[in-house]
């Protein structure tokens, strides 16, 4: 376990006598756990000021002195659940690792003048001192250890462009669409992406992606880098590649690291998802 922060949390609970101020002291803060958080009730026994009550699927927790209810936990899903009445500003913007991940895996250093930038700026946690991401991390050391395989970077844009298919996801998108094509330019990290129906949509997608470069830039992509996925395994688009010029990089078999560029894109789209 790698815990990044320890620290205090203030929520705030309804109990039955109105809407309560809580402090959890010692938050183990721990970035591979899922969204659910814990409360130790060895924690509550071991300053001697609280007694546990259960009745009718609820848990009280009461303070010895008087009684009073500081903390109450319901039966659902199998579990003694706690519901904070989430407040910006506490437990939502101690979240650094949840904006990480939504904006992308960014440096949080550029969080630090989001207030002056955005209206809505200032939800953001303030720029932490340290902190810590696996995933990054993870990818850092990846990129490190694989950059042989990278082959010669480009020189120009849509000298390389890198691309992946993601799919079939478990939910449909709102217009129904199961995957998703994503397209990283190497030298400039222009992306792109698109939703398809179908798999073998994936061609003419790629086909219009050129289409565009070359509308736009008046010259074809000159390769593109993607896994050995069955969905460019079509004479069309073969002779489609053949007929501009572009060449086709397959990165070997069982090895999605020399892939990685566009790998990690899509990992942090899904995270932001
Ligand atoms: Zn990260």
């Amino acid at each position: 376990m790698h815990a990044t922060d320890q620290e205090n949390v203030v929520l705030s609970l309804e109990v039955p006598t109105g809407v309560l101020s809580f402090t959890l002291i010692d938050v183990v803060y721990e970035a591979d756990w899922n969204e659910t958080c814990l409360i130790s009730w060895r924690k509550f026994d071991e300053t001697g000021l609280f007694y546990m009550f259960g009745k009718d699927r609820i848990i009280s927790v009461k303070m010895n002195s008087d009684d009073s209810v500081v903390l109450q936990a319901t039966l659902e899903y199998g579990a003694y659940q706690v519901f904070p009445i989430v407040q910006h500003g506490q437990i939502y913007i101690t979240s650094t690792d949840f904006w990480h991940q939504a904006l992308g895996h960014s440096f949080t250093h550029y969080w630090s003048n989001a207030k002056d930038i955005y209206a809505d700026g200032d939800i953001l946690p303030k720029r932490p001192s340290h902190f810590w991401c696996s995933q990054c991390a993870t990818y850092n050391s990846n990129e490190q250890a694989h950059k042989p395989v990278d082959g010669p970077r480009s020189k120009e844009p849509f000298d390389l462009v890198h691309t992946d298919l993601m799919g079939p996801s478990k939910v449909e998108s709102m217009g129904r669409k199961k995957y998703m094509r994503s397209f990283l330019d190497d030298f400039t990290r222009y992306a792109e992406v698109n939703f398809l129906f179908k798999k073998s949509d994936a061609s003419r997608v790629l086909q219009t992606f050129c289409e565009k470069i070359n509308t736009q830039t008046k010259r074809y992509p000159r390769s593109f880098r993607s896994d050995q996925g069955g969905e460019y395994l079509n004479a069309e688009l073969t002779d489609y590649f053949e007929s501009k010029g572009i060449q086709h990089l397959i990165t070997a078999a069982y090895s999605p690291e020399s892939n990685g560029v566009v790998e990690r894109y899509n990992q942090n789209l899904t995270n932001m998802v």
